[in-house]
């Protein structure tokens, strides 16, 4: 068993590179530099050092007490919404951003779906001067409209995108083109561990530092391992940056919590490892939402940054080898689960966090009293505030 995909970037049967031959050289020159960069001593200081200093890491394994006892568990929350600008994605538009630089490539394209990754993307080109233009669905830019202030006072382009579902998928659909035209001269910057190789495993190992981090802080507080992991899956990139430390301590159970949206069987949801099947999106094989002829569904959930209806194909290889178990949480159970935390801790976490906070309390009634669970808390709930007091939560 092994946690490296293997030449051609597969991790068994998922991931891969499936994109237009214009691409190709992009994605070769863009692994030849990332390996070149894992092994700089130059690099890794660079990016620990804007990673300390700009975007506030080490972030702290907070004890929950309150929570703890509530639920009868040891409850540990990885902070990753102290970071600047608010969630786990800065730890990527870093390390890309100071790849970029070394390619000598400075215009930056992302697109992104709850603007979190746009607007990471906006700080990380902003901090290094480089041009930046960010894809955005119609639907996502309604839903974040305050997100999409933040990229163009960060001075990025914000491109609205009107085709499809007018959501992630779309995005970044529009992205590619744009990358297919310009790839000279720009760098594409994936929010997550999707797309084709090098961008799953590269994406992974910036976001490895959350695993790396909680996995010496809970040996310096417990002694020992936990007993489990939470996290919720989108792309899948702060769940796999937390997990990937842990890959090896077989003792260590690792859940990823996906959106169930309006429910399983409603047809409404963005549950690819839960409910879909084995096909290709955006460069890569994964679980993924498609109907019988393989055209893509449209993916819901309350959360605009779970809402894709796919997934990294590194998870794909975890449920294969049922090194983690994937688990759903509604829209429903995600906003009770919003409000719980915010009321026990003191803490707002973002409505993607609260997917992993809601399947916490449901697990709690099955799981060992006194158990140690690492929830990761990959963000903070600012962003969806203006939707959520719309909604029936108090
Ligand atoms: C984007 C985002 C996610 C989902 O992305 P992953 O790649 O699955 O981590 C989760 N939480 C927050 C706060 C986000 O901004």
């Amino acid at each position: 068993m092994s946690k490296q995909p293997d030449q051609k970037g597969y991790f068994g049967q998922f991931g891969g590179k499936f994109v237009p031959e214009t691409l190709i050289a992009a994605l070769n020159e863009l692994e030849t530099a990332y390996n070149h960069s894992k092994r700089d001593p130059k690099f890794k200081k660079q990016l620990q050092f804007y990673l300390k200093e700009f975007a506030g890491r080490p972030t702290p394994l907070y004890y929950a007490e309150q929570l703890s006892k509530h639920l009868g568990l040891k409850v540990y929350l990885k902070r990753e919404d102290l970071l600047h600008s608010g969630a786990h994605k800065i730890n990527n538009t870093l390390g890309q951003v100071l790849l970029a630089l070394q390619m000598n490539k400075r215009r930056i394209i992302a697109e992104t779906g709850a603007g979190q990754h746009g607007v990471a993307t906006a700080v990380a080109a902003a901090r290094f001067g480089l041009e930046c233009e960010v894809y955005m669905g119609e639907e996502d830019m309604h839903r974040q409209a305050l997100n999409v202030f933040r990229m163009k006072l960060l001075g990025a382009k914000v491109n609205c995108v009107t085709s499809g579902s007018k959501t992630l998928k779309d995005a970044t659909n529009e992205a590619i083109r744009d990358w297919v035209s310009n790839v000279r001269t720009t760098h594409y910057i994936l929010g997550s561990v999707v797309g084709p190789h090098p961008y799953p495993v590269m994406v992974r190992d910036f976001q490895a530092v959350i695993g790396k981090e909680a996995r010496s802080q809970i040996l310096q507080k417990e002694k020992r391992l936990p007993d489990y992991l939470m996290a919720c899956v989108g792309g899948g990139s702060n769940a796999i940056g937390l997990f990937h430390e842990f890959f090896n301590d077989k003792k260590v159970k690792i859940f990823g919590i996906e959106a169930a949206g309006h429910g399983l069987s409603s047809g409404q949801h963005a549950a690819s490892l839960s409910k879909g099947t084995v096909g290709i999106l955006h460069g890569n094989k994964s679980y993924l939402l498609q109907d019988n002829d393989g055209q893509i569904k449209i993916a819901h959930s309350v959360s605009a940054g779970l809402d894709y209806p796919g997934v990294g194909p590194e998870h794909s290889y975890y449920k294969k080898i049922k090194r983690a178990e994937y688990v759903a949480i509604t829209d429903q159970e995600a906003l009770q689960g919003l409000k719980n935390l915010s009321r026990i801790e003191g803490i707002i976490p973002a409505l993607e966090s609260a997917h992993a906070i809601a399947y916490l309390y449901k697990a709690a009634k099955k799981i060992k009293k006194k158990s140690i669970v690492v929830v990761c808390l990959s963000g903070r709930g600012d962003k969806d505030m203006e939707m959520v007091s719309k909604l029936k939560v108090l």
